[in-house]
């Protein structure tokens, strides 16, 4: 069989334990030299919380496409909103909006889509004071974080808002859609994971109800070590609960623990998606990974 004819999630390494190898790309990844090219470094420029609980809301809103570019934009923000982004964005009007938006433009994001993006969070601060309480009412109906997510974009755009700015658009992510809420996961991860990595600001939240930040890296990633056994080609809500629920078996207080250092495998260790005679060597999930086990 040629390798294109073969699907990686049929190697067999069924009964392999995974854990020790997961343990290896933490120690490697988790850490702070990677969180320098990674949009987590927007809110830990600062050292106030009402601060990093919005330049990080913002920035994982921008977090999609190439990191370069969005990370360009997010630069662009931070140098127009200064030292004290929470208390300047509160005191923006509709106006004040879009000119701190005017010009910055990501892929399919115009800058009417950042103006709206800011005005939501505007207005949010000026009725609750932060992010979390919108969160917060979501969450204490069933203690289910997507429900808390929900309330949150719904605080930041609600249907009746009154504006003539066109809405944040691809900015703010459907629940309902089925994706798998890459950006706003990511952004519970920083809020509630406390490690000197992740942010711990929302200490309500418990790590084991968090859902993995699933992309299409960690998505295939997960299919190699035959974590999520699904052929879809994308990823979807369902798929990151399930890959959350796999990754409880090495950690069951944290199963999203991992999530950094397998999103950086991509970025910093240069996974490939696919087997490559110069990185799958060097990877700790090589002995383990199905795609590599096909290569050789
Ligand atoms: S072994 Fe290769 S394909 Fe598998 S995760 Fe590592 S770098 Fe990616």
């Amino acid at each position: 069989m040629s390798r294109t004819d073969t699907d990686p999630t049929d190697t067999d390494l069924t009964d392999t334990d995974l854990g020790p190898f997961l343990e290896a790309v933490y120690q490697r990844f988790h850490n702070a030299d990677s969180v320098a090219d990674d949009p987590l470094s927007v809110p830990t420029a600062y050292s106030d919380a009402l601060d990093r609980e919005v330049m990080g809301f913002i920035a994982a809103a921008f977090a999609f496409g190439r990191v370069q570019a969005f990370m360009a934009k997010l630069a662009c923000l931070r140098d127009r909103l200064g030292q004290s982004p929470a208390s300047r964005i509160a005191g923006l009007d509709e106006k004040g909006c879009m000119a701190v938006g005017s010009g910055i433009r990501h892929r399919f994001v115009g800058e009417g889509e950042t103006a709206s993006l800011l005005h939501g969070i505007a207005c949010l601060l000026r009725r609750d004071g932060g992010l979390k309480p919108s969160f917060d009412r979501g969450l204490c109906t069933n203690g289910n974080i997507v429900d808390g997510l929900e309330s949150l974009l719904f605080g930041i755009w609600p249907a009746d808002i009154e504006t003539s700015l066109p809405g944040p658009g691809f900015l703010l992510a459907s629940v309902r859609a089925g994706s798998p809420l890459k950006r706003l996961n990511m952004f519970l991860r920083w809020m509630v994971r406390d490690d000197g990595i992740d942010l711990g600001l929302w200490t309500n939240v418990p790590t084991g109800s968090l859902i993995i930040p699933l992309d299409t890296h960690v998505f295939r990633i997960a299919r190699f070590l035959g974590l999520l056994p699904t052929r879809r080609s994308g990823p979807r809500l369902k798929d990151a609960i399930q890959l959350t629920d796999a990754l409880r078996r090495y950690d069951r207080e944290d199963p999203v623990r991992f999530d950094f250092a397998l999103s950086h495998l991509g970025i910093s260790g240069g996974c490939r998606g696919r087997f490559h005679e110069t990185t799958c060597p060097n990877c700790p999930l090589s002995p383990v990974c199905r795609e590599s086990q096909v290569g050789h």
